[in-house]
């Protein structure tokens, strides 16, 4: 029997998994750059890596398909020579002969698949979310063989992985859930080989794929959540997000230019953050690695010396109160008002049950029992379907004449107040009514979370920038 070397020992060579993003691999000199990173550490570690697609090439696919099943047949031919263009671009520039003759074929491949697809949708002027997750996908797997090229034209050895061979996930096509112990089973597996060997595998970001094999995506911004679910398959000893910021910052720095480098945060800050719009970490990114305790660093890969900041399963910061401001920007305060007959238990149980029957999550809850009031505020992307399920819902009620109409509050922001040690620091929503009432911002509503992380600001969407940044002068973050 052949003896297998086995995989490299943990004790000698540090395993990281390594997830660039969209602008870090936006090009050939980027590409260069993550090739010169990742060949750097694989000396010292051994190294997965996750790539997102090149940025801005997820949406242009997206656009395509829709306009496709609108009928439209000469936009997505356009797109379609914009994808090959793109990539062909960096294969012409950074790789030689041999490996081109590898790779063209395969990126040809993906602009056939592209153009099967959207023919099809043309045609049949529809897309389904399952055929959308095909083709929006169909950039990762474009990055991760030029990636993986051009590790090996650099003398790393390096092989391309599409995700639907390790992450098997439920058919919620466009948001699909990983089921764990598969894709822990099936990413073991299929990387062993290429482990032992030495070879660093390239996995495409955001896509993996049903029991079935049919391919699904994990949301937009999905790739962060790739790299951990890839990090606790594997039992990495940490994740490395590498994108364009220095780490996660006190504020969004497209608000707050003067926002500053949180050199670590803990994991309940981390998700608080994600949840309520920190575009920088997609929100389900700690999940995965939440019981295994994996840290996550968060680098830029324009700067890569720099440390960046550390998520860690708990904070150990002597920083006392506010961490950091979020905000989202595009929000609607959707408002019941129930008569006598009523019951609140009863209008807060239909409602609730309404949202969990279309997977909505509420940014912020606010009720008046007394009132028979229940208000909260969604994603004003969601507003439609959670009208149309509450509709439902309470026809009855509505013939009834039992409850008052469902109004519906649009161009809302809800800000948010971020930080494990507020809950012993008194004063802080008092801090935040003061500034914002000196600026002449209006609270349309607040709610503190019930982990005491945060405490929430409902305010009018053209105060968003104005009210993020007066609260984070206030904190002087
Ligand atoms: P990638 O393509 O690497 O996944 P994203 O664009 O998804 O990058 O996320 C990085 C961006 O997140 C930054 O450029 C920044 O504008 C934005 N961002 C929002 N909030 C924060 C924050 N608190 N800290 C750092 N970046 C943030
Ligand atoms: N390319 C995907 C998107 O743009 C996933 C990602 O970049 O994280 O949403
Ligand atoms: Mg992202």
């Amino acid at each position: 029997m052949v003896k297998e070397n086995p995989i490299p020992s943990k004790s000698k060579r540090p395993l990281i998994v390594m997830k660039f993003g969209g602008t870090s691999v936006g090009s050939a000199e980027r590409m260069k750059n993550v090739a010169e990173i990742v060949a750097d550490h694989a000396q010292r570690a051994e190294v997965a890596v996750v790539v997102s697609a090149m940025g801005g090439v997820t949406d242009m696919l997206i656009r395509a398909a829709t306009q496709a099943s609108q009928g439209d047949r000469e936009q997505w031919k356009n797109v379609r020579r914009e994808l090959a263009h793109r990539h062909r671009e960096v294969a012409d520039q950074l790789l030689k002969a041999a490996e081109q003759a590898i790779v063209l074929p395969r990126l040809a491949d993906a602009v056939t698949d592209f153009e099967n697809l959207c023919s099809g949708f043309s045609l049949v002027r529809e897309v389904t979310p399952r055929a959308m997750d095909t083709l929006s996908s169909l950039g990762e797997v474009m990055s991760a063989q030029l990636v993986a090229a051009i590790l090996r034209s650099r003398g790393t050895p390096a092989e391309a992985v599409d995700a639907t061979e390790l992450i098997v996930t439920d058919d919620n096509f466009g948001s699909a859930t990983p089921l764990f112990e598969e894709t822990h089973a099936q990413t073991r597996q299929r990387l062993a080989g290429l482990r032992r060997r030495g070879v660093v595998p390239v996995i495409t970001g955001f896509r993996g794929a049903t029991r079935q094999g049919v391919c699904t995506t994990l949301g937009r911004g999905g790739s962060d959540y790739s790299g951990t679910i890839v990090g606790g398959a594997l039992d990495a000893d940490e994740v490395w997000i590498w994108t364009d910021v220095d780490g996660v910052m006190t504020a969004d720095p497209r608000l707050v230019p003067g926002a500053r480098i949180l050199p670590e945060i803990s994991y309940p800050e981390a998700i608080e953050l994600s949840f309520f719009g920190a575009k920088v970490l997609h929100h389900k990114t700690i999940q995965p690695v939440m019981k295994k305790k994996i840290p996550v660093w968060i680098k830029n890969s324009f700067n890569p010396t720099c440390p960046g900041t550390c998520i860690v399963p708990s904070a150990n910061s002597s920083q006392r109160g506010v961490k950091a401001i979020t905000s989202v920007s595009k929000a609607a305060i959707i408002t019941l008002s129930g008569k006598d007959a009523l019951s609140f238990p009863r209008l807060a149980a239909k409602t609730f049950n309404a949202l969990s029957l279309e997977d909505i999550p509420t940014l912020m809850v606010t009720q008046s029992s007394a009132d028979n009031v229940l208000c909260f505020a969604v994603h004003e992307a969601d507003v439609r379907r959670v009208k149309a399920q509450l509709e439902k819902s309470f026809e009855l009620e509505m013939l009834h004449d039992y409850m008052v109409a469902i109004e519906v509050m649009s161009h809302v922001a809800i800000v948010v107040a971020i930080g494990e040690d507020m809950k012993g620091t008194p004063g802080i929503a008092g801090r935040a009514f003061g500034v914002l009432g000196r600026h002449g911002i209006s609270i349309i509503a607040i709610a503190q979370g019930s982990s005491e992380l945060s405490i929430s600001f409902a305010v009018k969407s053209a105060d968003v920038k104005e009210s993020v940044k007066v609260i984070h002068e206030e904190f002087k973050l």
